[in-house]
């Protein structure tokens, strides 16, 4: 099923236009083609027919090399009436966060407590465990630091760990160009297409119904029992990571009110936060920022982002050299991730960890 270049489309009736990232139809199904004329196609790949959108540019002309599409199951309706309701209510709580607490004064210093402990476990969960672990390989963990590393990454409610995976490795695997699950320029780069762009990258590809194929991206994870199994004990840990703020605050302060404002702090201003804090790295740290590495996308780094999202903001560095366990090289360059990675290294919990070298950074350099 190709790739094909269309003279037009009701998505974006720009000429010529070609697909950035949404892949139709699944493995090994048929297609599910929607797109209008077709004037030219590009090349075949196995997985799927990748849907019209956005204008031809120099940068992300459809590279031969990474043509190789694959797609997976689909997400039904339900499935993303749920995702909607996992995002909608926590980014409402974090709009609302500032008048409850100024207002009403309704919280309190056991709520701040959980809202940080649990931002700080779950961001790193995501940041060191599910990316710079599971998706790149920068070091080796011993097992228990594995599991514990998949189970923090889960309490961000942000997937299970192997769809997590899958998804991040495509999106490398393309970056910025045709099969990238969420890039900011999928509609073209002028500023309402960026604008309609940002939106995708950051919250609308969630909603997609086609999945990663997790056979064609995470075949080490499907191999590892401790993998699958965590990851099909993701609806538990979600529950857990809903549950664990109230039932603090509801034993700390004996009382109701001491459990809702610690699950209005601890769980959803929490999720809020996490999520559009890591989806920013793939709206905003692919629009703008510094690049003084040449990477062959669009990353930036974004120096504003780097204390929130534990340095996962240095992303031009990151996509210039995936397998780094440090994403901020430069001088002045905050990571806790990696800071705390070196403490797992002193304290003997993870080995081969791909620390930045000065001559692979030179040599990546941009001109
Ligand atoms: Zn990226
Ligand atoms: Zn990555």
């Amino acid at each position: 099923m190709p790739i094909r270049v269309h003279s037009e489309s009701h998505v974006a009736p720009v000429v010529p236009t070609v697909a950035l990232s949404r892949p139709v139809g699944g493995s090994g199904t048929s297609s599910g083609e929607t797109s209008s004329s077709e004037t030219d196609a590009v090349a075949s790949p196995p997985g799927g027919v990748m849907e019209v959108v956005g204008p031809v540019e120099p940068w992300n002309r459809p590279d031969p090399d990474r043509l190789v599409v694959h797609t997976g199951q689909r997400q039904a309706l339900w499935e993303r009436l749920v995702l909607g309701v996992f995002i909608a209510m926590p980014f409402l709580a974090l709009v609302c966060a500032l008048p409850v607490a100024w207002v009403f004064g309704w919280v309190s210093w056991l709520d701040i407590a959980l809202a940080v402990g649990m931002y700080v476990v779950c961001m790193h969960g995501v940041t060191i465990g599910y990316h710079r672990c599971f998706t790149h390989g920068s070091f080796k963990p011993s097992r228990p630091l594995k599991i514990a590393l998949a189970i923090a990454g889960s309490l961000a409610i942000e997937g299970a760990v192997n769809t997590w995976v899958g998804d991040h490795r495509k999106h490398h695997k393309f970056s910025d160009k045709a099969g990238d699950p969420h890039s900011p320029w999928r509609y073209g780069n002028t500023v309402p297409a960026l604008a309609k762009g940002l939106v995708y990258a950051h919250v609308g590809w969630l909603f997609e119904p086609e999945q990663s194929d997790k056979s064609a991206y995470i075949p080490d994870l499907l191999r590892d029992k401790d993998m699958v199994r965590i990851s099909r004990s993701f609806p538990a840990l979600l529950m857990a990571s809903l549950l664990l703020p109230p039932l603090v605050g509801a034993l700390m302060t004996r009382s109701w009110t001491g459990a809702a404002t610690a699950f209005f702090w601890g769980t959803l201003v929490r999720l809020g936060l996490v999520h559009h804090v890591t989806w920013s790295i793939n709206s905003i740290c692919h629009a703008i920022g510094e690049r003084p590495f040449a990477s062959r996308d669009r990353a930036g780094n974004v120096a504003w982002l780097a204390v929130l999202s534990m340095g996962e903001s240095w992303h031009n560095l990151h996509h210039a050299d995936p397998t780094c366990a440090r994403h901020g090289v430069l001088p002045g360059q905050l990571d806790s991730s990696a800071r705390i990675i070196r403490w797992f290294e002193q304290l003997g919990w993870v080995r081969d960890v791909r620390w930045p070298q000065p001559a692979r950074l030179a040599a990546k350099r941009a001109p």
